[in-house]
């Protein structure tokens, strides 16, 4: 009698219908999973996401607002172009470093943010063309993005325009011409050339000595600002048209150098996505950190207009 119950039992405990019942479960729970945590992007959140640093210039120096307060914001069209601000692209070897790596972003994760860009549909552009586009000469693609990197480190040429090649993209760096190959964190000259050979990346200028220029003698941004164009222009026969803040660090004076020297934009540290003809040389940008995948993009997709917008 007890044997027969059991195989009663079994018989029915397993029968077809229940198995795919059983299986159609366990796929919506795979499929919830998957769902919740590709919309929480999860996996990108596993490293920290670096904010700017404190020493960096986050909003307008007073004498800057008061002069755009004087002209009325021209009805020039607004262009919302993210400016993505990088320094190091590296696997840091040195732990203890911790400046090092509070600025960095390990290739891989560049790699990861590269794809998700162009999975959603951005194009990238350089400064130059932005440039360009505020002058009037060319249009802005539908999705524009701009990738820029700051100070002319060695993990440009070894970390970043393999990359770079690899997906066919353009970005601008802004060089230090008076670091090159003078020290063992800068690009070599030889280094410098394969970047500027590349093709793939507008050079930018971002003085001669990477020095605050807010509150300098006007002479000494004057050499700072004209002579880091001419050096580049001249050792490596191209032209200059983008230029970058060191620290972030501008003030009227330096804005007016800037133009007079013949820049067609400069980049700031103050964050926004709004980019027209009354920050065209104060940029506002934006620091990736780690984000990837839908986090980048709701990160570039929020309103961030910046100090002055
Ligand atoms: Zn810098």
């Amino acid at each position: 009698m007890v044997k027969q119950s059991i195989t009663i039992q079994k018989k029915k405990s397993f029968t077809f219908f229940e198995k795919w019942i059983i299986f159609g479960i366990i796929l919506a729970i795979i499929f919830f999973l998957i769902s919740y945590f590709s919309q929480k992007d999860f996996f990108s959140k596993k490293e920290p996401i670096l904010e700017t640093p404190k020493t960096e210039m986050r909003t307008l120096p007073p004498d800057v607002k008061k002069e755009l307060q004087t002209k009325p914001a021209s009805i020039s069209a607004t262009l919302r172009v993210p400016i993505l601000m990088y320094h190091y692209v590296e696997y840091v070897q040195d732990k203890k470093d911790t400046i090092r790596q509070s600025l960095d972003i390990q290739p891989y994760t560049f790699e990861q943010q590269i794809k998700t860009l162009l999975t959603a549909g951005y194009t990238f552009i350089t400064a130059k063309d932005l440039g360009d586009v505020l002058d009037g000469k060319t249009q802005l693609p539908s999705k524009p993005v701009i990738l820029t990197f700051d100070d002319g480190h060695w993990d440009l040429a070894t970390d970043v325009l393999p990359i770079l090649k690899k997906y066919n993209i353009h970005v601008t760096a802004y060089i230090v011409p008076g670091f090159i190959g003078t020290n063992s964190d800068s690009l070599t000259s030889k280094e410098m050339q394969e970047i500027v050979d590349s093709g793939l990346i507008d050079i930018g200028a971002h003085t001669v000595h990477h020095i605050s220029l807010k509150g300098q003698p006007l002479a000494r941004v004057q050499y700072e600002v004209d002579e880091s164009k001419t050096m580049l222009e001249q050792e490596y026969h191209l032209k200059v048209y983008s230029f970058a803040y060191p620290y972030g660090s501008f003030d009227q004076q330096a804005i007016n150098v800037v133009k007079q020297a013949g820049f067609t934009t400069a980049a700031s540290t103050i964050p926004g996505i709004v980019q027209n003809q009354q920050n065209r040389f104060f940029l506002y940008r934006l620091r990736p950190g780690y984000r990837t995948g839908q986090v980048l993009l709701k990160y570039l997709s929020q309103n961030i207009f910046g100090a002055y917008n």
